[in-house]
């Protein structure tokens, strides 16, 4: 990967050994330095249209007062930074706490936000979502208690006394390209999915499931979407997808086949492109073009830029079919 994907690459040191101490994380909350990121119902609060903002003063003060679960992310520059939960808050209460912010999806405001704040936004969601989902033990159901500053969970019955961690979920996406031969340039397959807007164009992804290999994921998704066996699987990065707890890992996936048996529950449309026929595809958001990249700061672009650079580095771009 040439540069470090959007949601990735927060700064903060996470300071896995001063947050077992208790009395150190309360001084934390109380040190006037420390940042404290509000969400609400996985909405984070942003000023300015692209500005992570923080809650200060008496709304801060009456927070920490109360039961609202907070999170140490943590600390840079001796400066803590906490993600505080409002979502146990009608919505007339958390404005009234936001101020002049306004709570937004990180999925739409993600990519103008500037890097660091957009690393630190996605931490803050995914770790107070997966603490709202995490009240009761699986296992007894008991009511479970942050510990760590919450880098855990414990459950509150003795005889059960299970230790929860934050999850965050395996999702393979994969590029599909096929080399060049005699009869076609090298070419990628791109998707559009039922679920992005028409004429969307993007690789192939899905869910790790028990028992599976990251690369036994790549091979089922591209059978069951496609129906193409592969050849050859080679890891390229992730980043990390919040929406609502994932992460992404990236694959180039190469195949010999190229008919394609589509899932038509899954996809709207998917089909082979040489480098030159991705030339005619315009950017993400824009209206006039019949089919559109992903967006810069994805790993599914990242994906397909790399592989367009390899094609055009080795000169596979300009074989064209036998006989021209
Ligand atoms: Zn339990």
């Amino acid at each position: 990967m040439r540069k470090s994907q959007l949601f990735a690459g927060c700064r903060l040191d996470r300071a896995a050994q001063l947050r077992r101490d208790a009395a150190w994380v309360a001084a934390m909350m109380e040190d006037e330095k420390s940042c404290f990121l509000p969400v609400w119902r996985n909405l984070n609060l942003v000023e300015d249209g692209n500005r992570l903002m923080q809650v200060a003063g008496t709304p801060l003060r009456r927070l920490l007062s109360g039961s609202a679960e907070r999170v140490l992310l943590g600390v840079e520059d001796e400066q803590a930074f906490f993600a505080i939960d409002l979502s146990m808050m009608n919505e007339r209460d958390a404005q009234a706490v936001a101020g002049n912010g306004e709570f937004c999806d990180l999925r739409r405001v993600g990519g103008v936000m500037n890097a660091t704040e957009a690393a630190l936004a996605a931490y803050a969601r995914a770790s107070l979502r997966w603490h709202r989902y995490s009240r009761f033990c699986g296992h007894c159901g008991a009511a479970t208690v942050s510990q760590h500053g919450g880098q855990q969970r414990l459950c509150s019955n003795s005889d059960c006394a299970r230790q929860l961690f934050p999850r965050t979920d395996p999702a393979v996406i994969m590029l599909v390209v096929r080399p060049a031969d005699d009869h076609s340039p090298a070419r990628c397959l791109l998707a559009n999915h039922h679920r992005s807007p028409s004429g969307s164009y993007s690789t192939l992804a899905g869910f790790v499931e028990p028992g599976e290999s990251l690369e036994d994921a790549v091979v089922r998704e591209v059978r069951e979407e496609v129906g193409l066996a592969l050849e050859g699987v080679s890891y390229r990065g992730s980043q990390p997808w919040p929406f609502p707890g994932a992460i992404m890992l990236g694959f180039h996936a190469t195949t010999m086949q190229s008919d394609l048996a589509i899932d038509s529950d899954e996809l709207a449309d998917a089909d082979w492109f040489s480098a030159a026929e991705l030339e005619e595809f315009g950017e993400w958001g824009e209206t006039g073009a019949a089919r559109r990249l992903p967006p810069h700061d994805s790993i599914a672009r990242d994906l397909i830029e790399t592989w367009r650079r390899q094609v055009i580095d080795a000169g596979e771009h300009r074989r064209s079919p036998a006989g021209d």
